[in-house]
C-alpha cells in the first residue's frame, strides 16, 4: 500500500490546519461559555472556508464539493481535529455522502443547498427504545396513495433541532426490517406532524445541539425516499464507515496530536524540584505512550482508508479503527490533563473540553462493546485474519 501524500494534498491540509489553528480555535473559548458559536464569526468563517474551497470536501464534484477520496479526506479531517466538533460542523460542512444518490429534483432541493452550506441536514436513526439495535426501531411509514405517512419518536438527533430538513429511517415493511424493511426518508422542517418535542443537553459538543424528534402522521410525498423503498438498512450501513473512519478515527488523531503538543510544550516548560517536568520518567512515560498510541491509530485509519479507495470493504477494519481511535483520544486527553496538573482541569485550556468531548466518540456509531462484537463475530465466527 501505498501511502505517498501528493504535493496538492500537502499544501491542501497545511491551508486547512493553518486556518483551524489561527482563525477557527480563537472561536472555542467563547462557544464553550456561551454555547453558540457566534453568529457574525461563523458566518465570516464560513464564507471565508467556502471561498477557500474547504467547504463539504468529502463530497464529489458533481454535487459541488471538494471531490476528496477517503483517504485524503482522513488527511484533512486530522487537520478539522485540532478544533471543536461544534466550529467543524459549521465552518466547514458536515454533509452525509449519501445525499449524492439523490437523483433530479431531489438533488436541487437537498443536494446541492446542503453542499452549499444553505441547508443543514439532521439524520435520524436513534429512539428512545433502539440504540445500538437499530434495526429494532419502531418509527414507521404505511403507503397512503402518493405520500408515506410516518410515526415515531427519535432522540440525541444531532442539529435535529435546528436542521432544514432531517433523513429518517423508518420501518416500511415490519416481517423484512434489515433484510429490505427499512427506508429513510427526507422529511422537511415544516411538514405538519414533525415536531421537535425537546433539547437534549450534553456533557459536551456545546455549540450545536441534539434534539427529540416526533413525526405523528407526518406525510412525505413517495419521492421524498432516499435510495430504494426497503433499502435504507443497506444504504446507511454502507455510508457509516466513512464517518467512522474520517469523522471519529482521522478527527482523534488530530485531537490527539494537538494535547500531545501541549504535553511536550508544557512539559519542557514547567519546573517542579527544580527541573523541567519532562525530566521525570512518570512524565516521560505519558507522553510516549501517547506518541506510539496517536501514530498506531493513524496508520490503523491510513490504512484503512486506502482499502476503502482501493473498493475494498474493510468493515472489521472500520470497526477496530473506531475502538482503537476513540478509546486512544480518551486516554490521550486524560493524560493531557495529568501533566497540566491543576491548570489541565480549569476551563482556560481546551483539555477539559476535549476530555468531555472525546468521551462521546465510545458511544456514538456504533458503541465500543457493539464493534468489539462486531470484531470477535468475525474472527471466530467468519475466520477474519489480519
Ligand atoms: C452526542 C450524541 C450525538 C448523537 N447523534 C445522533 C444522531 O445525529 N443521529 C442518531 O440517529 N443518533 C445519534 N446519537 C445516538 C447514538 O448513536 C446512540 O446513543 C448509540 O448508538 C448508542 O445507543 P444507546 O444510547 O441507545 O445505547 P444502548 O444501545 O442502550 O447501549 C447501552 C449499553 O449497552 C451496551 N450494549 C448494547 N448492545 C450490546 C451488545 N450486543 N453487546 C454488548 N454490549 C451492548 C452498549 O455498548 C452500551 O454500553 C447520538 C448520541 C449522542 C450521545
Amino acid at each position: 500500500m501505498d501511502f505517498t501524500i501528493s504535493d496538492e494534498m500537502k499544501m491542501v491540509t497545511e491551508a486547512v490546519g493553518r486556518f483551524v489553528r489561527e482563525k477557527v480555535q480563537p472561536l472555542e473559548t467563547v462557544t464553550e461559555e456561551t454555547g453558540q458559536i457566534p453568529p457574525e464569526a461563523l458566518a465570516a468563517l464560513k464564507a471565508e472556508a467556502q471561498a477557500l474551497g474547504f467547504y463539504a470536501l468529502n463530497m464529489s464534484e458533481a454535487a459541488g464539493g471538494g471531490g476528496l477520496g477517503v483517504l485524503d479526506m482522513c488527511l484533512v479531517e486530522e487537520q478539522l481535529g485540532q478544533t471543536s466538533d461544534a466550529l467543524i460542523r459549521r465552518i466547514f460542512g458536515q454533509v452525509y455522502p449519501m445525499l449524492d444518490a439523490l437523483t433530479g429534483d431531489l438533488r436541487e432541493r437537498y443536494l446541492y443547498p446542503t453542499v452549499r452550506g444553505d441547508k443543514i441536514c439532521a439524520m435520524a436513526i436513534t429512539e428512545p427504545g433502539a440504540g445500538s439495535d437499530a434495526a429494532a426501531i419502531r418509527t414507521h411509514a404505511r403507503l397512503d396513495g402518493d405520500h408515506w405517512v410516518l410515526n415515531g419518536t427519535k432522540h440525541f438527533i444531532s442539529d435535529g433541532d435546528i436542521a432544514d430538513y432531517t433523513i429518517v429511517m423508518a420501518v416500511t415493511d415490519a416481517e423484512k426490517r434489515a433484510r429490505g424493511g427499512i427506508t429513510l426518508f427526507l422529511v422537511d422542517r415544516d411538514t405538519p406532524g414533525f415536531r421537535v418535542t425537546r433539547t437534549q443537553k450534553m456533557m459536551g459538543h456545546r455549540g450545536y445541539g441534539h434534539a427529540e424528534l416526533t413525526f405523528d402522521e407526518v406525510r412525505v410525498p413517495k419521492l421524498q425516499v432516499l435510495g430504494e423503498v426497503g433499502q435504507g438498512f443497506r444504504v446507511m450501513m454502507a455510508n457509516v464507515g466513512g464517518i467512522r473512519l474520517g469523522h471519529i478515527g482521522a478527527r482523534a488523531v488530530g485531537m490527539a496530536s494537538r494535547v500531545l503538543d501541549m504535553m511536550r510544550d508544557h512539559a519542557a516548560t514547567r519546573q517542579q524540584f527544580g527541573q523541567p517536568i519532562g525530566d521525570f520518567q512518570m512524565v516521560q512515560q505519558m507522553i510516549a505512550d501517547s506518541a506510539m498510541e496517536i501514530f498506531a491509530t493513524r496508520m490503523m485509519v491510513l490504512n484503512t482508508a486506502w482499502e476503502v479507495d482501493q473498493g475494498l470493504d474493510p468493515r472489521d477494519k472500520v470497526s477496530m479503527v473506531k475502538v482503537q481511535a476513540s478509546e486512544m483520544l480518551g486516554r490521550v486527553a486524560d493524560r493531557g490533563i495529568q501533566i497540566f496538573g491543576g491548570y489541565g482541569f480549569t476551563k482556560e485550556l481546551p483539555l477539559e473540553r476535549i476530555y468531555r468531548d472525546a468521551r462521546v466518540t465510545r458511544i456514538y456509531d456504533g458503541t465500543s462493546e457493539v464493534h468489539r462484537m462486531l470484531i470477535a463475530r468475525s474472527i471466530i465466527k467468519r475466520g477474519l485474519t489480519l
